[in-house]
């Protein structure tokens, strides 16, 4: 073989090749982590997750744009937005194309995404940021995370998803960190023409679900085939399959190790198929992602999240460069919560809540309560409340934290 047709064939394979996925999340594992993970888990005392409640998650989008073509637009952004709670509440119109033999295997995950409407200070957002970087693209070693290296720092982990929009080098299309993960890296990272589903998007991936199939990857999901030759992804109810499926395969589709003659769930949103073929997560996938929102679990901090609730806004504008009396480590104890009687709210770290206001909205966002704080120790008779969930605001403007809390 001539040596410049060799050299071809070498670029060719390793640059891989267009009209294929390619997510790098495993990669990503592999080369950034020696699997030291830092916790990500929040000291405020919280709860367990209530049988099949919504999960609401409040999303921050970090747009780095190095042209206008990568500054996509508003409209593009929220429609991904409204594919992720279509896929994740198995309301997709597609669904209805998940295979007869494998819909019973069909969940709701019972999760919601929100755009985050108040920054980590109370602030008001509209939960899109936008910079010009001079990076004509970013590899998958999360320079896009830091406002020092060209990208914009994560938002506070334990009460934001981050997704970062920009141009990734090698067709990359996405990839997410895991569970566990360092804080500062916690998020998903997508190529600005594969999110969402309006714009101008690449045609395979048009329908918004590369980030679908990331935030799996977020909540804790494997590719289906278990990232080897015949793998397990350690979810019960996916089949075993030999390796990913590309493009748009027709079902039934076999591999070397099918369980039965159903073949492959090529249409998993774990898998590598095209936007227009993937349909369904599996009620192990919806255990999976719930068990992580469990009480202890890595994500359970957003069962507190209050980002996307517009009573946080009340308070109005802050200035930007104004620093929070409360330190962000700051870790209050609210408990129990669910509610019966008593809330017990305790300061940890020596941060005093004397003089401090103690407020309570419902989430049309009226007064119900309001109290100034008297000492580290607050107790709090809350028999008088309906049932429901509501919002506990702890101190005024800049330096108020709001927690998510509910009666029993
Ligand atoms: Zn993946």
């Amino acid at each position: 073989m001539r040596l410049s047709l060799f050299i071809f064939f070498i670029l060719f394979a390793l640059s891989g090749s267009f009209g294929q996925r390619v997510c790098g999340t495993l990669k990503y594992e592999t080369s950034m982590f020696n699997k030291e993970f830092h916790s990500n888990q929040s000291n405020t005392q919280s709860r367990d997750t209530l049988p099949d409640e919504i999960i609401s998650i409040p999303v921050v989008f970090h747009v780095l744009y190095n042209n206008a073509i990568q500054n996509i637009s508003d409209a593009q952004i929220l429609s991904q937005l409204q594919v992720l709670n279509e896929d994740y509440s198995r309301l997709n119109a597609d669904a209805s194309n998940t295979p007869n033999v494998f819909k019973p295997f069909a969940a709701d995950v019972r999760i919601k995404f929100c755009i985050a409407r108040a920054d980590a200070l109370g602030r008001p957002t509209n939960g899109i940021i936008r910079k010009h970087t001079n990076n004509v693209s970013y590899n998958i070693d999360d320079a896009m995370k830091s406002s020092v290296a060209g990208g914009d720092d994560a938002w506070d982990c334990n009460s934001y998803l981050n997704i970062w929009v920009c141009n990734l080098a090698g067709h990359n299309l996405g990839y997410a960190t895991q569970p566990g993960d360092p804080a500062d890296k916690d998020g998903i990272v997508i190529q600005f023409d594969a999110l969402g589903k309006i714009g101008n998007l690449q045609p395979d991936f048009n329908k918004g679900r590369t980030a679908t199939h990331e935030i799996g990857h977020w909540l804790g999901l494997k590719h289906i085939w278990g990232d080897s030759d015949c793998g397990n992804d350690g979810i019960y109810d996916t089949p075993q399959q030999s390796s990913y499926n590309n493009n748009c395969p027709s079902f039934p589709h076999m591999s070397s190790c099918s369980p039965n003659s159903n073949g492959d769930m090529f249409m998993n949103f774990m898998d590598y198929t095209n936007d227009a073929c993937m349909n369904l997560f599996t009620t192990g996938q919806k255990n999976k992602i719930r068990s992580l929102f469990a009480l202890n679990g890595p994500r359970n901090s957003f069962l507190n999240s209050s980002a996307c609730d517009s009573v946080t806004e009340s308070a109005g504008s802050v200035p930007a460069n104004s620093t929070p009396a409360i330190p962000s480590e700051v870790s209050l104890s609210i408990y129990p919560n669910p509610i019966d009687h008593d809330l017990n709210i305790v300061a940890l770290n020596g941060y005093e809540l004397k003089g401090k206001s103690i407020s309570i909205y419902n989430l049309t966002g009226s007064l119900i309560y309001k109290s100034t704080g008297l000492a580290a120790v607050n107790k709090i008779n809350l028999s008088f409340l309906t049932s429901g969930v509501y919002l506990l605001k702890i101190g005024n403007n800049a330096e108020k934290k709001v927690f998510k809390i509910i009666k029993l």
